[in-house]
Order: structure tokens, then sequence, then C-alpha cells
């Protein structure tokens, strides 16, 4: 296990276990999670032996910077960390006038199988630790000098896939122990695991979900997602439905628009039915086309016509800026390219 993975009762009781007073809890996990330090070693106020003893027990979970990629753009930054076994995952810096936002992976490579998506290519490898989620978040904020103050799980992997994990992510990100980050200012998106949505309302936390839609009827749905195939948008809008009773919160509907696909003012018509019962957020993305697959965005005047539709029906919309198009934006694009070496 990695000793970021501890949430601090674990880390005391593994503590107590090696017969160490609880204050040397507070002390690492202050190290770890409000300090960000990178090894061991930088324990100062631990004694050596200590250190040896948690580390013939834990993995420090370390991971390092293999590539760098800052927007001239936007100033989006999109990093590519090596983690111990190896494996590669992507993060994303997005800097806006309120604050620091990072986009996190929740697994390496993803089993979800979306067309458009890079991240899924080669399927899934394995699900990141909580540590291993908090450890991106912790070396950007390490690496620019600055505090993060909003976290979207919108990276590579299906966080739903990853329940247990997640949850314990989000219940570390959110310690005053830690990052202390709110949990309004924490996003988790699916691609709508219906059972996972329900299992989640019912934890009642205060965070923002939103459901990668694409598409608004279940035929065409499949076309774009193979998830589709298990679960029909009844079922996820009414797994929404739930999730905004148990918790107040409104969901967010994620739409990729992709050209000549799902992009016709019928089908702005039909989003505006299923969005204004639950009177959901719309986030329209034109679609960030990967080499791949010949997924085009939708033309400029068809992104403007289905968002006027949508606002004329009442519905609360945003198109997401593109941030970071010159720097392999989209999910999973860097680690392939680099992995490929392309
Ligand atoms: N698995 C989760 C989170 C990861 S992807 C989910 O499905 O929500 C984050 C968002 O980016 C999803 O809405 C996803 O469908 C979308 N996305 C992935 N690749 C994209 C691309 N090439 N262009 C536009 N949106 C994309």
């Amino acid at each position: 296990m990695d000793l970021r993975s501890l949430s601090y009762e674990e880390l005391k009781d593994s503590l107590a276990e090696m017969g160490e007073k609880p204050f040397r809890a507070n002390q690492i996990y202050e190290w770890l999670h409000k300090k960000h330090i990178q090894s061991m070693d930088e324990m100062t106020n631990i004694s050596v032996a200590l250190r040896n003893k948690l580390s013939e027990k834990y993995d420090f979970g370390r991971f390092e910077i293999v590539r760098m990629q800052e927007s001239k753009i936007d100033g989006t930054r999109k990093y590519l960390f090596a983690l111990g076994d190896g494996n590669m995952i992507e993060s994303v810096l997005m800097r806006y006038h309120h604050g620091n936002s990072v986009c996190i992976s929740s697994q390496v490579g993803c089993r979800m199988g979306c067309a458009f998506c890079a991240s899924t290519l080669d399927g899934l490898v394995r699900s990141l630790t909580p540590g291993e989620m908090l450890g991106q978040i912790y070396a950007i904020s390490s690496d620019i000098g600055e505090r993060i103050s909003n976290v979207v799980v919108m990276g590579s992997g299906e966080p739903m896939d990853n329940f247990d994990n997640i949850v314990k992510f989000i219940g570390m990100l959110t310690d005053e122990r830690g990052l202390n980050i709110s949990q309004r200012n924490l996003t988790v998106s699916t691609c709508g695991l219906v059972d996972r949505i329900r299992q989640l309302a019912d934890m009642q936390f205060q965070i923002t979900l939103a459901i990668s839609l694409h598409a608004t009827t279940d035929e065409s749905r499949r076309q774009l997602m193979p998830i589709a195939n298990r679960y029909s948008i009844k079922e996820i809008t009414d797994a929404c439905a739930y999730y905004f009773e148990k918790t107040g919160r409104r969901i967010t509907f994620e739409y990729s628009l992709v050209g000549g696909v799902n992009d016709s003012e019928e089908e702005a018509e039909r989003l505006s039915k299923i969005a204004k019962p639950l009177h959901a957020h719309i986030n329209l993305i034109p679609v960030n086309p990967i080499k791949e697959r010949d997924f085009v965005p939708s033309k400029d005047r068809n992104i403007k016509a289905f968002q006027n539709k949508l606002e004329k029906n009442g519905i609360n919309v945003t198109i997401r800026r593109e941030m970071g198009r010159d720097i392999d934006g989209a999910c999973g694009q860097l680690r392939r390219k680099v992995m490929t070496g392309d």
C-alpha cells in the first residue's frame, strides 16, 4: 500500500501498532498531505528508525514529471507523470480568474470504450489508488508553488469504475488535515454507471456530479458509448433525480458536440426535455479530434444554434472554453503520444 493512501485514522492505527504515540500521526499526515513531500527523508522531525519502519511496510507512492507542456494560448499545463510501477498518467492544470483548477485521472487507461476518447484505445491497465489521485494535485501544486482550489475528476479513467478509491479520495481531499478543499469545489464526471450514482447519492457528499451524456436517444448514444448498452438514458435520469433528491446538488450534463452526429437542433430540443425537469446544467464541449478516429467538431454556427435553442428553452448552458488545444488537451492524448513514440 502507498503511504499517501492511508486515511488519518488508518495512519494512526498503523503507528499505534508500531508502538508510536498518536501525535506522530499528525506530524506524518501533515508532511504528506499539507507539505506534499516527495520522499520519506524529508520528514525531518521523524526519526530515521521510524522512517525505516514505515518504508518497510509502505511504498512512498512517489511519482515524477516525465513531461510538461504549457499552452501558449491560455497557460494551461498538461503533465505526464510516471508512477512507481512505470505506468504513466496525465493531469491538467487550468488557470481561471477564480483560482487554479486541476483535472486528474482516476485510472491508467479506461475500459468504457467511448468512441471519441483517446484514453480508452488500449483498454484499462489498472485503477489508481487514493494516494495516486491526491499525488497528482500535490505534485502540480508544488510545481507551480500555488494553492489548488478546484479539482475535477475528468481525466483518463472512469471514476465510478474505481468506486471505493474515489470515495476515500473525496474524504481525504476535503479533510481539514489535508488540502481541505470544499466538497463544492470538486466535480466527479461519469459516463453513467447508474448503480454507482445511486450509491454515491446515499453518501450525501456536496460534490458536483457530471454525467457524460453526449446523445439524446439510446440508439444514438450506443453509437458513441458502449455503456449505453447497459443503461438507458431513462435509467440515468432517474438516478440523477435521486442524486438531486438526496444531496440537493444540481447535476451537470456534459455534451461533446460531434459534427453531423449529435449537433442538430432537433437534438437540442430533446436535450432540453431531458435537462429541464432535473434543473440540470449543460456543458457543451466541441469534440476534440483524435487522430485514431475521424470525428470532427461541430461548426461554430451549429454550436451557436445548439446553445441558443437550449437557452430559449430555459436551460442553463455553458460552452467549455477549449483550453490547451495546442498541447494535446484531449483525455489520454499525451500519454498515448509518448507511449507510441509519435
Ligand atoms: N469517464 C468519465 C470521465 C473522463 S472524460 C466520463 O466519462 O465522464 C471527461 C469528459 O471528456 C467526458 O465527458 C468525456 O466523454 C469527454 N471526452 C473524452 N474525449 C473527448 C474528446 N476527444 N473530445 C471531447 N470530449 C471528450
